[in-house]
């Protein structure tokens, strides 16, 4: 597909029904009908960063932060991987406390627990730590690059670079991580070119796996007044990334969840995904966890339910890359 036809889709939501059915059809030839349960903690709500969207920004003095201790994370690891779900995605703010020596014991006493996936998402890091995390048994990394329009990125982010974005996500593939970028549907000043790019990028980087949820305004940041992005229109380029990927791993995100409790997530699973991060923050922290407001609590109970009800089955595998070659080929040179 190129980029006029995928702009078509984007502006046309006529078509909508035609363009699901593709991407479903997609989805189950490659991806088949598992869905894979990614159990993910937010350990830190601290943030160096100051995105404008986010309601982690280190300007918002609003919010109450929060840190686990490693001990705590870990315990809580054993805890997940006891229940059977097979990877855990450790995710906080941009947050220094935790050094390379501290997230590499973490890893390390999470793989002492068994064969659990671990996928990291702690934002922006000297390469030197994400290769130590690697020696450690990481095994993925999710750096979504929010907006593929270098300037809007630059506008959002203040003091960050689009292109080292990008930089630290090939420095990360070529570490032998699976890499997962993504993006936001629907921010202040975006266009459906940028959306068209948006997905052709996460195609060009042959990403493992992309997350891809609505823009959700945050009160107490200085986009906290813009309407939020629009379900059918994530929707669609959810299902455009899908057609043009192939087989990355994509989830029915929370925020699908959180603009539609009732059907987002089941939505997104038929137009799609084929994949649901429940969130097994422990109560007292988990609200701290404003990225935006109203965000819904997918707990493991609710995905299942979700996955049964879009007809599909829960996965009990740890559901790596798909996209086998490069992987094979990556340890043919280790
Ligand atoms: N510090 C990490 C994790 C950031 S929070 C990092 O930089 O990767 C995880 C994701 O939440 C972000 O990548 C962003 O896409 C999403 N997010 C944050 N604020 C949001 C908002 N207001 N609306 C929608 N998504 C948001």
């Amino acid at each position: 597909m190129e980029k006029d036809e995928i702009l078509d889709h984007l502006k046309t939501p006529k078509l909508d029904k035609e363009l699901f059915g593709k991407a479903d059809e997609t989805r189950k030839r490659y991806c088949g009908n598992e869905v894979y349960i990614r159990g993910i903690i937010e350990f830190s709500s601290y943030c160096c960063r100051n995105c404008l969207y986010c309601g982690l920004r280190r300007e918002n003095k609003k919010l109450r932060r929060y840190r686990m201790r490693p001990e705590g994370i870990v315990e809580l690891c054993k805890k997940i991987i006891d229940i059977g779900v097979n990877t855990i995605v450790l995710q906080s703010g941009d947050d220094f406390y935790y050094t390379q020596e501290m997230v590499s014991s973490i890893i390390e006493a999470i793989k002492d627990e068994g064969n659990a996936a671990i996928t990291l998402s702690l934002g922006e890091r000297p390469v030197e730590d994400y290769s130590k995390w690697k020696e450690a048994g990481a095994d993925r990394y999710l750096l979504k690059h929010e907006t593929a329009n270098p300037r809007l990125y630059e506008k959002i982010h203040p003091g960050q670079r689009f292109k080292k974005r990008i930089d630290l996500l090939l420095a990360l593939r070529d570490m032998g991580y699976q890499i997962g970028a993504g993006n936001i549907v629907g921010l202040p000043g975006q266009t459906f070119e940028d959306m068209a790019n948006d997905i052709l990028l996460l195609r060009e980087l042959d990403v493992d796996m992309a997350g891809i949820g609505p823009f959700i305004p945050q009160k107490d940041t200085p986009l906290g007044k813009f309407p939020g992005g629009d379900l059918n229109l994530t929707l669609r380029v959810l299902a455009l990334t899908r057609i043009l990927t192939k087989n990355a791993h994509l989830p029915a995100t929370t925020a699908l969840a959180t603009l539609d409790p009732e059907s987002g997530q089941r939505m997104g699973l038929k137009a799609g995904a084929n994949v649901i991060m429940p969130d097994f923050t422990p109560n007292g922290y988990r609200e701290k966890y404003v990225i935006y407001d109203k965000k819904v609590r997918v707990t493991l109970e609710r995905a299942e339910e979700v996955i049964l009800r879009a007809g599909r089955e829960i996965s009990k595998r740890r559901g790596d890359s798909l996209k086998c070659t490069r992987h094979q080929r990556a340890s043919v040179y280790i």
